[in-house]
């Protein structure tokens, strides 16, 4: 019981104030007495709180310790009516310190007598600054947290055993529901099925009770019942133990999902299409591929064909021109000796005459497999065409050993050779050109090699010739000598001889030959046998031939003019002439152009000639006779006209050579030849002539074989048109 203080001593009360003073000194707390809005008095903690010397504030007005006159009056009206109740003011008032600075306390108040207000008030003040600071952050952060909260971009959800407790908005729009209608109702919800909802639990909660962060995707259901796809992070917030405190963050990745899928889809079908392709490619490739192998093989076979003769396999010319540079290349690096060989079959071309052009051809295979086997497979050899071959015998040491190797060829071809029952016998002419000696260039040697093998066959035929400086000696003269010749028709230097055809029974001139000279100005008049083989290989001939035709019949209409009796003038065809595809036309307009009548032409081509194809020679002949002329055969006897062919030839005449006339007086081999071809010319009724007559003796004993019609040195030589009467009256004739 607290004694009254009028019932106590002054040394009583003195102890109570100063007890009193020690626990206002000491208080924690600033103590305020105010009276008349006026402090009092009040502790040294106040006055520390509000900023001042214990003194100065003592007596200062209530008011300036507040941030206001407001604030103040504001404390009146809310503290007033409560200290007059005698409850007392609690309250947390915001200070001004004497620095003019703000601070918030807590303080009590109560009237010391709430009966009379105006004894004053106590005030207890605690600063509460820090508190608040404390409890500021504190709000300003749980503000913060729930405006991130509410303006989250992901939708957040807390969750207790699975039952929602509290969300965001976005969380409700990601799945679709109104605000609050969430709350308290299960996860359940967000899942497609209970399916799903088992199993997510079942993965997501034992990741969450080890203490982890689950973070998955899977698909949602939003309220509409639609399905999505949402990435969900959750984390336990609770400690240990139950309930579970989840909270999840939901993002919808359905756009990315769709990408993805979208992304995936277009991956599968782009790898699709990349197999697709690659096996279109592969296809393709191999198809290329084997259009690339058909195609070399056609080249190739190309090649071979360009390059190779089709009858006997061997190279043609244009390989053979390859090989030979190669070969000469080579040779000249290694100063080795090279041989160009250039064979010629003899007499190839009577057997593709007599026999045909098939059992030619097999010949030739069996002679380009004989040459081949007799050269080192080194060697090349070639056909060039016909029966001619080239062979290239590489890096020989001396020309010895390349007459070795003709020696060998000549042996190697001796043997007969058997083609469809015919024996055959092939022997060539072999000319051989060496380098470097006779050349060093692959036409040089080949046309020496040629020009040697022409020698070969001169010099007699299944030998070899080596090339020699004098042969290209001779080539140039024959070269020289056809200039001439050309020379010769341009300048009008040819002229023709006639020598009269004796019917001798009747006793009168029964036409006249024309023979053709040369007024060569060097060697003076030269006869045909010395120009015109020269003519005849040269081509030249076309042109003489014509020429004489064009003369012949020009000589005979100005004898006629003249007075001379109507004679046929028989005018020679060479074998070239009467083989040349122009000539029955040529021979037509010039005999129109003469303006003398057919049948006083005759024209003369020997039997050889007729015989070289004796089936075009038949259709020439006719053709040749339907112009209206005669035709006789000349040097008759010479060749073996196949009987069944002079049968058919519409020839009138036959001319006996006069190499059987020469000695039919000796009565040997060549009179029974005479006589055998007078038997044979009565039997087809031909007329038959006997060339070369130079003696009496000869006449008789050709009359007596029958033989009426002559022709020689003993009625007459050839003679200039000038000497027209030795012509038409030569002597032994009446
Ligand atoms: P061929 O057609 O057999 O002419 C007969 C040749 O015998 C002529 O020689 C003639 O002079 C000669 N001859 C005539 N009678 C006798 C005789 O009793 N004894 C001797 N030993 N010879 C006689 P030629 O004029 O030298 O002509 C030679 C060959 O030249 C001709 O032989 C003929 O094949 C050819 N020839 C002549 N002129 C031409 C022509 O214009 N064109 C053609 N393509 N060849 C012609
Ligand atoms: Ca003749
Ligand atoms: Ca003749």
């Amino acid at each position: 019981m607290i004694p009254r203080f009028d019932q106590l001593s002054e040394e009583e009360l003195r102890k109570i104030l100063l007890e009193q003073q020690a626990i206002l000194d000491n208080a924690s707390v600033g103590i305020l007495f105010s009276r008349d809005r006026k402090v009092a008095t009040c502790n040294l903690r106040c006055a520390e709180l509000f900023g001042y010397a214990l003194p100065e504030l003592v007596g200062l007005p209530a008011a300036k310790l507040f941030s206001s006159h407001e604030a103040y009056s504001q404390l009146g009206h809310t503290a007033g009516p409560a200290l007059a109740a005698g409850s007392g003011f609690h309250g947390e008032i915001q200070y001004r310190r004497r620095d003019g600075s703000l601070f918030w306390a807590r303080v009590s108040a109560k009237a010391i007598d709430p009966q009379h207000p105006h004894d004053g008030t106590i005030w207890i003040v605690a600063d509460i600054s820090e508190e608040r600071a404390v409890r500021e952050a504190l709000a300003q952060t749980t503000h913060e947290q729930e405006l991130i909260f509410n303006n989250a971009a992901v939708g957040m959800m807390f969750a207790r055993n699975r039952i929602v407790r509290r969300c965001n908005r976005k969380f409700e729009q990601i799945f679709g529901y109104a605000p609050g209608e969430l709350v308290g109702q299960s996860v359940l919800l967000l899942h497609p099925t209970v399916r799903d909802y088992d199993e997510f639990g079942s993965l997501a909660y034992g990741t969450l009770q080890r203490g982890e962060t689950f973070i998955g995707e899977q698909r949602a259901r939003r309220k509409d019942g639609s399905i999505f796809w949402v990435r969900s992070t959750g984390c336990k917030t609770d400690a240990l133990g139950s309930p579970l405190d989840v909270i999840w963050i939901f993002e919808d990745v359905s756009a990315r999902h769709q990408v993805e899928e979208a992304l995936a889809q277009a991956h599968n079908e782009l790898e699709q299409r990349v197999v697709e392709r690659t096996s279109q490619l592969v296809a393709t490739n191999e198809q290329l591929q084997a259009e690339i192998f058909e195609r070399m093989q056609a080249e190739q076979r190309i090649w071979h064909i360009a390059h190779h003769d089709a009858l006997t396999g061997l190279p043609n010319r244009s390989l053979l021109l390859d090989r030979l540079n190669q070969a000469l290349t080579q040779a000249g690096r290694s100063e080795h000796r090279l041989a160009v060989m250039f064979l010629d079959l003899d007499r190839f071309k009577s057997v593709n005459d007599t026999l045909g052009h098939h059992i030619g051809d097999l010949l030739l295979k069996h002679v380009a497999m004989r040459l081949r086997e007799a050269v080192r497979a080194v060697d090349t050899v070639a056909r060039l065409g016909g029966d001619e071959f080239v062979m290239v015998l590489h890096e020989i040491q001396t020309p010895d050993d390349a007459s070795r190797v003709a020696e060998k060829i000549i042996e190697a071809l001796a043997p007969v050779v058997l083609a469809e029952g015919n024996q055959l016998h092939a022997t060539p002419s072999i000319g051989i050109s060496i380098y470097p000696d006779d050349g060093d260039e692959a036409y040089a040697l080949m046309k020496n090699a040629d020009t040697a093998m022409y020698h070969a066959k001169a010099g007699g035929r299944n030998t070899y010739k080596f090339f020699t400086a004098k042969m290209n000696e001779e080539t140039r003269r024959f070269f020289g000598f056809e200039q001439r010749l050309r020379n010769a028709l341009l300048q009008h230097q040819f002229l023709l001889h006639f020598q009269p055809l004796i019917d001798h029974a009747r006793q009168v001139v029964c036409g006249m030959e024309a023979l053709v000279r040369w007024q060569d100005p060097e060697a003076g008049l030269t006869l045909p046998g010395a120009f015109i083989p020269v003519a005849e290989e040269t081509g030249l001939i076309l042109q003489l031939g014509e020429w004489v035709l064009r003369e012949a019949l020009r000589q005979n209409g100005v004898w006629q003019a003249q007075g001379h009796p109507a004679l046929p003038v028989s005018v020679n065809l060479s074998p070239r002439q009467f083989h040349h595809k122009g000539l029955v036309d040529s021979v037509r307009a010039i005999l129109n152009e003469s303006g003398q009548p057919p049948e006083l032409l005759e024209l003369e081509v020997t039997e050889s000639a007729l015989m070289h194809d004796a089936n075009q020679s038949l259709d020439k002949l006719r053709r040749l006779a339907d112009l209206g002329i005669k035709l006789a055969i000349d040097d008759f006897g010479t060749a073996s006209t196949s009987l069944a062919y002079l049968k058919r030839f519409p020839v009138h005449r036959i001319k006996i050579d006069q190499s059987f006339v020469r000695d039919v007086a000796l009565a040997g081999e060549d009179a029974a030849v005479v006589s055998a071809i007078m038997a044979l010319a009565r039997s087809l009724g031909l007329e038959a002539l006997a060339e070369g007559v130079e003696t009496q003796e000869q006449l008789d004993v050709l009359r007596g074989f029958g033989c009426c019609q002559f022709q020689g040195f003993l009625f007459a030589h050839p003679l200039p048109p000038e000497q027209a009467a030795a012509v038409f009256h030569p002597s032994g004739l009446p």
